[in-house]
């Protein structure tokens, strides 16, 4: 088994020894990495500043991964950089092609890479412990194989996790939330069974006891992350992506453990904890256990993308660009509130164009964001900086819903579920309970969709569209934007 590495472990082993012996001025420069990554994560707390801490953030990382080339003595350095220029080629192909909706199954797909590659670093120490610097006398000390253990699961969990959220997201499999009978008692069961196998792993011995364990921990571990996310589904899967981004940072650190990285700690640790408070955050806005979330979907019994029965007729207004055009001359305020069709239609350029238009008109426009708008945490806030709407036009959810009692239009674009009244009042809707905007409030309501037929994420229907004052702007959000500043014109 020593053999696996070749003449590289040999070369690895001086290097994780070199880790041991603390180099000051590699600590040094993995501690400015760290800083590095503190003003990334600052920054990246507000739309005006995000720019500048993405920067930071890639500072921070080229520290840390020149830091490692030269100071340690890696294995082939130009093997290493074969495989840095393939994954960036890869990568950098990915990140041209990508559509921004298609951004969540994206991360879910990268975040799936991090734990497979925290479960392969853990077999890899554990089959060739010297490489890694982790033999106590004969056998892998008691704390590395703790480390080992831990790495192995949580990669694991976020591994089978992120594909699980990566089909769901990506439409492969069905967004609705598989309620398994006594899945509580399953998930603790296993939990427990993993937490029992990596106590018996550090403390067992020799490759015949120690082997059949650490399988048992890996299989288990894949099962889990299986089992936590299939009961997620509708309108909680924006907390599973945060969530898995938690775990894939928590994999990191648990792979700077066993590689003796301190830069990996850190960073790792960063992504988990901010990643958990991000979680926690959308929880919050969704008005969620962010247990009974991460326990597996507690007290989700129904709903789902599928739509379910089919919906009956009701009568509804239907108007055309025109009218909306003419109506928007007459109001004073409007309130915009864009969802993830606008994304789909990338219609904020052009629903910059019409606010620009009614604000020379002397119109007040504001923009309501809602916390789980769009397909990813802050996807609203970054269509419309791009379209360089300015930020103090943009409201969160808390701090303009009692407006729309003064509006004279509440102008929905390509949103749905976030708008839906049912989050109120309707117990059996997988929405229940997730805070809304308030637009039955508006003196008119205005709502762009493509067809009555579609539904938003959480695949139920909406009362609004069928309320006295509103009026269905039955397009694409793009052209529909495009014909009314044309009427405004
Ligand atoms: P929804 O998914 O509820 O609704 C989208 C609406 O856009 C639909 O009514 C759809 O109707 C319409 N639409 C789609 N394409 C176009 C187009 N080209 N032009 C015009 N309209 C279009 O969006 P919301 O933003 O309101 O809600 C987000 C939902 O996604 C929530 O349930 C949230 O939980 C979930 N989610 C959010 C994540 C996040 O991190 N933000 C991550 C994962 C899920 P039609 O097809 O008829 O056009």
């Amino acid at each position: 088994m020593l053999t696996w590495y070749g003449d590289a472990s040999v070369q690895i082993a001086d290097g994780a020894a070199a880790q041991g012996a603390v180099n000051p001025w590699v600590a040094l420069a993995y501690l400015v990495a760290g800083v590095f990554f503190i003003l990334a994560l600052r920054g990246l707390s507000s739309p005006q500043t995000s720019r500048t801490g993405n920067r930071f953030g890639m500072i921070g990382m080229g520290i840390a991964v020149i830091t490692t080339l030269v100071t340690h003595d890696i294995a082939n350095i130009v093997e290493i950089g074969i495989a840095i220029a393939i994954g960036g080629i890869i990568g950098f192909t990915i990140a041209r092609k990508i559509a921004m909706t298609a951004m969540p199954e994206l991360v879910a797909a990268f975040h799936s890479l991090v734990g497979l590659a925290a479960v392969l670093v853990g077999w890899a120490a554990y089959l060739n412990p010297d490489a890694f610097g982790l033999l106590v006398g004969d056998s892998i000390g008691a704390v590395s194989k703790v480390e080992m253990g831990l790495g192995i699961a949580i990669g694991a969990i976020t591994f089978s996790g992120s594909v699980i959220a990566f089909a769901k997201l990506s439409g492969k499999m069905s967004g609705s939330p598989i309620l398994l009978p006594a899945r509580h008692l399953i998930n603790l069961g296993t939990l427990a069974a993993i937490v029992v196998l990596t106590a018996m792993f550090a403390m067992a011995t020799g490759p015949e006891e120690t082997f059949p364990l650490i399988v048992a921990i890996t299989v288990l571990a894949f099962a889990i992350g299986f089992l936590l996310i299939i009961p997620i589904g509708g309108a909680d899967m924006p907390v599973v992506v945060s969530m898995l981004n938690s775990y894939s940072g928590w994999a990191a650190a648990a792979m700077g453990f066993t590689l003796g990285n301190t830069a990996m700690i850190i960073t790792g640790a960063l992504v988990g904890a901010s990643g958990a408070i991000l979680s926690y955050i959308m929880c919050k806005a969704m008005n969620r256990s962010f247990i009974s979330v991460i326990a597996g979907g507690f007290g989700a019994e129904s709903g789902g993308s599928d739509g379910g029965e089919p919906r009956e007729q009701r009568p509804y207004k239907q108007g055309s660009a025109a009218d909306a055009a003419f109506m928007l001359e007459q109001a004073e305020k409007v309130i915009i509130i864009p969802g993830y069709g606008m994304a789909v239609a990338q219609a904020q350029h052009a629903l910059r164009e019409m606010t620009d238009l009614l604000e020379e008109k002397g119109i007040d426009v504001k923009f309501a964001i809602h916390p789980v708008a769009g397909r990813m945490p802050g996807h609203m806030n970054v269509l419309l900086a791009e379209a360089s709407v300015d930020y103090d036009k943009v409201f969160e959810l808390e701090d303009i819903n009692s407006e729309f009692a003064q509006a004279d239009v509440a102008f929905i674009i390509g949103a749905n579920d976030v708008v839906n009244p049912a989050a109120k009042s309707d117990k059996s809707s997988p929405i229940y309970g997730m805070p809304v905007f308030d637009v039955d409030k508006a003196k008119q309501v205005f709502f762009i969709k493509r067809s009555m037929g579609g539904v938003g994420y959480a695949g139920v229907d909406n009362d609004v569209f069928y309320m006295d004052q509103t009026m269905m702007l039955l397009s694409d959000a793009k052209k529909m934007v495009e014909e009314i500043v044309k009427a405004l014109d």
